[in-house]
């Protein structure tokens, strides 16, 4: 019977141990920079496109490892310019990217996980279980895909990134970061954290961590309600972490980066559209420099959440600007191929 080498995924590995590879081999270790390269900063999908390596080693390599990479398998265009990516990863599981275009911004908005653990009620992802974390690579590739999207289609540059796809950055917490330093770094992508925004819905431990890791990314949090009833009525997750303990983690938060936060919330007809929700909101903005971003909602055929009235939207505007608290207003993009918040559930 012939032996079968499983091969390993060689994204896998960090640049030291592909050296230690080079080095078991007789080679020399710089040969693992010139690899490490062609893997993340040209992204090569193939051995053979490193032309600076020898057939020989090529050869070599390809006995024992292989490239795992994503694959678009669906791309559709929204009449707004928003582009929705159905991307197919190497065990055929597929997510979701998407593609958004602004007159000052392209924004690429990406998956952490396939599926979604949390069951937020009025997240359409939420229908599908979380069947497993993305690694760094997945994450990594669903960016470079948009960039390419953006120089193709716009002839720009791709300008932001946010963590607001399918799954909960904070539960994927080290591929997360990995894939950022990846995006990060000037052996990636070399994009400034600035320009990056994980979103959350406020795992206080996990924010403590990513204070204390002196990330430099920015953090947003899907609060949708500051009192704690009716956030546990729409996001599980605040049964066991109150708002009492988020507020603790921002306040270290805070302290630790000195960077503001944004709240990401959407206001709903009967649930959260009274004057005391916003009060409680215009509250909770005062434990550390924040701002809200009020979002439209993006309808996923449940009874139970329709989107508020323009003048509860109107009263919830007014009182956070008379309390000088910075709100922006959301309205969807992509609803048309379902590529807006939350309504990504790889429908297809
Ligand atoms: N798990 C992370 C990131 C994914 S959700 C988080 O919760 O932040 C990205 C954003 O879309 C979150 O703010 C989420 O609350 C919001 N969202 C989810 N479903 C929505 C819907 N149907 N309409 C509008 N926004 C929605």
């Amino acid at each position: 019977m012939a032996d079968t080498v499983v091969k390993q995924d060689i994204r896998q590995l960090s640049l030291e141990k592909i050296q230690e590879y080079f080095v078991s081999i007789g080679d020399k270790a710089f040969r693992a920079k010139q690899v490490y390269e062609w893997l993340w900063r040209k992204s090569a999908k193939d051995f053979d496109q490193m032309t600076n390596i020898s057939l020989a080693t090529r050869e070599k390599l390809k006995e024992v490892f292989v490239i795992n990479h994503i694959a678009v398998d669906k791309m559709q265009r929204s009449n707004d310019g928003t582009i929705k990516n159905a991307v197919k990863l190497h065990d055929s599981m597929i997510v979701e990217s998407v593609l958004i275009p602004t007159d000052t911004r392209i924004t690429a908005c990406i998956s952490s996980q396939v599926g979604c653990s949390l069951d937020c009620y009025f997240c359409a992802t939420a229908r599908l279980k979380r069947m497993r974390n993305l690694n760094p690579d997945e994450i990594y590739d669903q960016v470079v895909a948009i960039k390419e999207q953006s120089e193709t289609f716009f002839d720009r540059p791709l300008t932001n990134i946010v963590f607001m796809g399918m799954g909960e950055p904070l539960l994927n917490y080290s591929n997360v970061l990995d894939a950022i330093d990846k995006i990060t770094s000037p052996k990636g992508l070399g994009m400034s954290p600035k320009r990056i925004t994980l979103s959350t819905v406020g795992i206080p431990k996990m924010i403590q961590k990513m204070a204390d890791d002196d990330v430099k990314f920015n953090l947003a949090i899907s609060l949708h309600s500051a009192i704690d009833s009716t956030r546990s009525e729409v996001m599980p997750i605040n049964l066991k972490n109150p708002l009492k303990d988020l507020a603790d983690a921002l306040k270290y938060w805070y302290q630790k980066t000195k960077k503001m936060v944004t709240y990401e919330y959407v206001i709903w007809k009967g649930i959260n559209d009274k004057e005391e929700d916003a009060r409680a909101l215009v509250k909770f903005c005062r434990i550390i420099p924040s701002k809200v971003n009020l979002i439209e909602y993006n309808s996923i055929d449940d009874e139970q959440f329709q989107q508020a009235s323009e003048n509860a939207l109107s009263m919830y505007i007014n009182l956070l600007e008379k309390n000088d608290i910075v709100v922006n207003v959301r309205r969807s993009r992509g609803k048309d191929i379902d590529a807006a918040c939350g309504q990504l559930a790889n429908k297809e």
